[in-house]
């Protein structure tokens, strides 16, 4: 899946080149990486250009076979479902919370607060807590239905659009749908068609997040982010070294994953 990243150059930064076999393509790119000390959550923005890149890609091969991605700015219909969000992903974003003025950052938690009183009211926080689900498919599926059906939408969409597009978790940039958006309404029916991906890079940073935490799952819901925040939790001082280090460690995690989805499909 991954090759190996070779690097080049003196000073702070160093560019690396490396490739990525996708589905039948392979994604050649040359990024510029810090040399010095540099954690998993620093490398972020260029995991979503990958994951960018990938699901230009996948879009492209859709559209030729002849069902393009219906997914569009404006249409905020999969966006009251319970996303994962990495532990990386989350401290990106709380860092990014603490920049916004004050007023806005308000707001932002506000809507934290009352999305997440309302999946209360519905009676899903406490089955998030419970973890039954998480051993269980059947308790799984359900589980994200009643999410889903309770209605409430992510924080940060804003006139069903999100409002933080270019910093939105891999989880986010992975849902990509070829059926009519009016479908997406009900994933209870079942009617829903999606274009799966050839490798997906959020599943990359949950095993990380795993062993980071030592916990089961390696993600948070992303509805829990404020809360999280509490913590403290710095995860990306966990898996740090210079810039290269770093997405060679991620790259090697990411092959040992896809290596391991082959053999179980
Ligand atoms: S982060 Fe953005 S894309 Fe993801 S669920 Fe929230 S509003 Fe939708």
């Amino acid at each position: 899946m991954a090759e190996e990243a070779s690097s080049a150059g003196a000073s702070d930064y160093t560019q690396t080149e490396f490739a990525l076999h996708v589905g039948k393509a392979t994604l050649r790119a040359t990024v510029q990486l810090p040399t010095g000390r540099t954690t998993l959550t620093e490398l972020l923005p260029i995991l979503r250009a990958m994951e960018n890149t990938i699901g230009d890609q996948v879009a492209a091969e859709a559209e030729a076979a002849g069902s393009p991605i219906s997914c569009r700015a404006g249409c905020g219909a999969c966006c009251r479902q319970l996303v994962p969000l990495s532990l990386f992903e989350a401290e990106a974003m709380t860092e990014w919370l603490k920049t916004l003025p004050e007023e806005r950052q308000a707001r932002v938690r506000q809507r934290f607060h009352e999305a997440l009183s309302a999946l209360r009211d519905a009676g899903v926080i406490d089955r998030i807590l419970d973890g039954k689900w998480m051993n269980d498919e059947a308790t799984n599926t359900r589980l994200n239905l009643d999410y889903f059906y309770a209605g409430v939408a992510c924080p940060f969409l804003e006139d069903e659009s999100c409002s933080i597009h270019p910093m939105r978790p891999l989880s986010c940039r992975e849902y990509l749908v070829t059926s009519s958006p009016e479908l997406c309404k009900d994933p209870g029916a079942n009617a829903i068609a999606g274009v799966p991906l050839p490798v997906r890079l959020s599943k990359t940073l949950f095993a990380f997040g795993r062993h980071v935490e030592q916990d089961q799952r390696g993600w948070i819901p992303l509805v829990f982010l404020t809360g999280w925040e509490k913590s403290g939790g710095k995860p990306g001082d966990h898996v740090a070294g210079s810039g290269p280090e770093v997405l060679q460690m991620y790259l090697r995690e990411l092959e040992a994953h896809s290596k391991d989805e082959d053999e179980e499909a």
